[in-house]
C-alpha cells in the first residue's frame, strides 16, 4: 500500500506542475528586475568575461515575504511544499530531463565561437548530454547555470521551512529539528549573502551545462539535502545537551574554514595583493594563492563543507544512516571533484602547480596541521595518564616501604618513571 501510494505520489499533478513553473517564473523576473551587486565573472579562454547579477538574497527575502503574505491571507498553505513533496521531486525531474534535452539540441546547433557559447560536441550523446555542450548557455537575457544553481538553494531553504511548518503542526519541533532548521538556514542565508564568491567556483567557471548539473541543482540539492528534515518529520530524536554543544561547534568549525577558505580564493582573485589573515599573501607563480587557508590544503575549503554537512546530520543522532546521506553524497562527490580539479589546475598551471603542490602536499584534510594541534591535547593527556600511574606506583612503593633501587631519590625515579610512560605512549 505504502509503494503504492510513494508511485502514485511520483506522478507530478498539475498544481505541482504550477508551483514549480511559478517559483522559477518569480526567479526569472526577480533575478532580472531587483537591484543587485554586478560582479564581472572570471576571464574566459576568449579574453571575454560574463556579468552576474547578484541580487539573490534579495530575491529570497522578497520571496518568503510574499509567501508570508499568501499564507496569512489564506491563499496559500505554508505545508504545501511538505505535502506536494513527491509531485514536486517528480515535476523537477522531468523538468530538468526536458531543459537538458534542449541545451543538448540548441547547443548544438550553435554557430557561435565565443567560450560561453561555443559547442563542445564529442558525438557520444550520452556523454553530451550529461555534460553538456556549451559553457554559459543564456536564455532571455538569463545566464541559465547561475539561475539554476540559485533556485535549487533557494528551494533546498523552501523545502525545510515548508517541514518545519509541518513540524510545528505535529508538535514535534524540538532541538533537534531547531538545529537542523537553524543550520540549513544559515547555510543558505550566507550562501546568498556572499552569492557574488560562486562566480570563481567550479561550477561556474568550468562546468559545461547538460544534466548533471541541471539535475544537481535543481532535484538533487533541494531534494537530497533535505532529507534530514523528511526523516525528522516521521522520527523524534531527543538531543542531550553536550550533544547540541558539540554539533553547534562542528557547524560553527565548518562554517569558518568553508567561508574563510572561500573568500580568500575570491579576495585573492580580484585583488592578488589584499591581505591573508593580516599579511601580505604567498603567491606562486603570480598567479596561486598558497597562504591563509591555501596554505594549509589545497582544498581546505572542501573540509569546511564536509564538517558542515555533518552538523546537519547530527542533530538526527546516530540511530539511522539515511540523515547521514548528504555528508556521505558529498564526501564522495568533493573527492571525485578534487580529483578532477587537480587534473585541470595542472594542465592549466603546469609546474607553478607543481610547486604549489610541493609547497603544499595537503589535498583536503591537512593531517599535519591536525597532528600539531593534536600533540599538544595528546601530551597533556598522556603527562596526565603518566602522572596518575605514577601516582599509583608512589603510594603502592610508600605502602610497601620499598626505597629506589639506584639510590637516586625516590620522586626523581617516580619523575623518571612518568617521562618514560609519557614518551613510550607518544
Ligand atoms: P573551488 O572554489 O576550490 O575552485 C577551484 C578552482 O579555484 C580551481 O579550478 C582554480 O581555478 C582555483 N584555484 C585552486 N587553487 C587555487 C589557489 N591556490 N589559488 C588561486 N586559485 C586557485 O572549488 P569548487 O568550485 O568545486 O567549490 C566551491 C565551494 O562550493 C566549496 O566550498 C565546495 O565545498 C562547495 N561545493 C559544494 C557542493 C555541495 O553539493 N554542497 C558541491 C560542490 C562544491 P582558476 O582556474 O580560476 O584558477
Amino acid at each position: 500500500m505504502e509503494v503504492e501510494a510513494i508511485l502514485a505520489g511520483l506522478i507530478p499533478s498539475w498544481s505541482s506542475v504550477g508551483l514549480l513553473s511559478c517559483y522559477l517564473g518569480y526567479l526569472a523576473v526577480a533575478g532580472s528586475v531587483l537591484p543587485g551587486k554586478i560582479v564581472p565573472g572570471a576571464l574566459l579562454s576568449d579574453g571575454s568575461r560574463l556579468h552576474y547579477r547578484c541580487n539573490g538574497l534579495a530575491s529570497l527575502l522578497l520571496l518568503v515575504a510574499l509567501l508570508e503574505i499568501g499564507i496569512y491571507m489564506k491563499l496559500i498553505s505554508a505545508m504545501v511544499i511538505a505535502d506536494k513533496g513527491l509531485e514536486l521531486l517528480s515535476a523537477t525531474f522531468i523538468f530538468s530531463v526536458f531543459v537538458s534535452l534542449v541545451l543538448y539540441a540548441a547547443g548544438l546547433k550553435s554557430r557561435s565561437q565565443s567560450s560561453s557559447f561555443k559547442p563542445h560536441v564529442t558525438g557520444d550523446f550520452i556523454h553530451d548530454w550529461w555534460f553538456g555542450v556549451q559553457l554559459n548557455p543564456h536564455f532571455l537575457g538569463l545566464d541559465l547555470k547561475f539561475f539554476f544553481v540559485r533556485a535549487g538553494m533557494m528551494g533546498w531553504l523552501l523545502i525545510n521551512l515548508s517541514l518545519l511548518a509541518k513540524n510545528y503542526e505535529a508538535g514535534t519541533a524540538n532541538l533537534s529539528v531547531i538545529l537542523y532548521q537553524l543550520f540549513c538556514t544559515l547555510y543558505v542565508l550566507d550562501y546568498f549573502f556572499y552569492e557574488e564568491f560562486m562566480t570563481s567556483t567550479w561550477d561556474i567557471i568550468a562546468e559545461k551545462l547538460g544534466f548533471m548539473l541541471v539535475f544537481g541543482d535543481l532535484v538533487f540539492i533541494p531534494f537530497t539535502f533535505s532529507i534530514q528534515g523528511w526523516w525528522l518529520l516521521k522520527n523524534k530524536v531527543e538531543l542531550t545537551k553536550v550533544a547540541a554543544v558539540a554539533n553547534c561547534l562542528v557547524f560553527l568549525v565548518g562554517y569558518r574554514v568553508f567561508r574563510g577558505a572561500n573568500r580568500q580564493k575570491h579576495v585573492f582573485k580580484k585583488d592578488p595583493k589584499a591581505p591573508i589573515w593580516g599579511k601580505p599573501p604567498k603567491v606562486i607563480g603570480g598567479k596561486l594563492l598558497a597562504s591563509g587557508y591555501w596554505g594549509i590544503a589545497r582544498h581546505c575549503n572542501y573540509l569546511g563543507d564536509l564538517l558542515l554537512a555533518l552538523s546537519f546530520s547530527l542533530p538526527c543522532g546516530i540511530s539511522s544512516a539515511i540523515p547521514y546521506f548528504y555528508p556521505t553524497y558529498l564526501l564522495i562527490l568533493l573527492i571525485w571533484r578534487e580529483r578532477r580539479d587537480e587534473a585541470r589546475c595542472s594542465q592549466k598551471y603546469k609546474e607553478i602547480w607543481a610547486e604549489y603542490c610541493q609547497l603544499v602536499p595537503w589535498r583536503i584534510l591537512p593531517y599535519n596541521v591536525l597532528l600539531k594541534l593534536h600533540s599538544p591535547a595528546y601530551v597533556s593527556f598522556h603527562w596526565k595518564l603518566g602522572q596518575s600511574q605514577s601516582k599509583m606506583l608512589k603510594s603502592q612503593h610508600a605502602n610497601n616501604g620499598e626505597v629506589n633501587t639506584n639510590g637516586a631519590p625516590f620522586d626523581s625515579s617516580i619523575d623518571l618513571l612518568e617521562y618514560k610512560t609519557m614518551t613510550r605512549l607518544i
